[in-house]
């Protein structure tokens, strides 16, 4: 098994997004984050032998990293094709010396097209800091998709977070905060960089 460290500096050769589109809210999950989240996943069981699908895969973050935990699958899903072509060559640009290759899926990650419901999902979807509680169809994919679920939501989203869950015959096992460094990408930033605190949840679905 590879070490969070070591994840972490391999994944910092994924390449982030040329022009990331607002209205998307494309963000590159920090390398660190990813390896958190997915070390943590690894430790709960939740990768190895399993299908993993990153909904909103961006750069490929997420799902390239999970390929490290020898699952049996890894779909990564995402709207935009120019995200999908980076996500290739990340792919082949970080050396993780696995097995698996990503199926890489251009497909609206709210209404996946996957016959797959025993899946862990793992996904840093938009935050909705452009439109309002666009995770929350995300979160609806993952309670269809998968029998556990990771996400990562912008601070101050656990009771949104958990409500939802309950609602859904979902549970809200694990909680940590994770700080994301963003450099200024979109005119609307006034600041040249800044940090957000996010929050990462594992739910576990019925
Ligand atoms: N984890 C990824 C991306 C996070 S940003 C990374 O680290 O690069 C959120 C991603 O979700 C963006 O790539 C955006 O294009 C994608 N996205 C937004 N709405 C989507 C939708 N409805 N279906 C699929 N992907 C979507």
């Amino acid at each position: 098994m590879v070490s969070r460290r070591e994840l972490a500096r391999r994944l910092e050769s994924v390449t982030d997004f040329e022009a990331p589109s607002a209205d998307l809210e494309q963000y590159l999950t920090p390398p660190e984050i990813a390896a958190h989240l997915l070390q943590f996943a690894s430790l709960q069981d939740d990768l190895t032998g399993r299908s993993v699908v990153d909904l909103g895969a961006g750069t490929g973050m997420l799902a390239i990293g999970a390929t490290a935990f020898s699952p049996t699958r890894v779909v990564g899903l995402e709207l935009d094709p120019d995200a999908i072509v980076l996500a290739r060559e990340n792919e082949r640009r970080v050396d993780l010396e696995s097995a698996v290759a990503v199926d890489w899926v251009r497909a609206d990650a709210t209404r996946p097209p996957l016959a797959i419901s025993e899946a862990t999902v793992v996904s840093n979807p938009p935050f909705g800091a452009q439109n309002r509680h666009a995770d929350r169809p995300f979160l609806e994919s993952a309670r269809e998709l998968a029998s556990v679920s990771y996400t990562i939501h912008n601070e101050g989203s656990q009771a949104f977070v958990e409500s939802f869950a309950a609602d859904n015959g979902g549970t809200v096992t694990h909680a940590f905060q994770a700080t994301f460094e963003l450099a200024r990408r979109f005119p609307f930033h006034e600041h040249a960089s800044r940090e957000l605190e996010a929050e990462v949840f594992r739910i576990e679905w019925r």
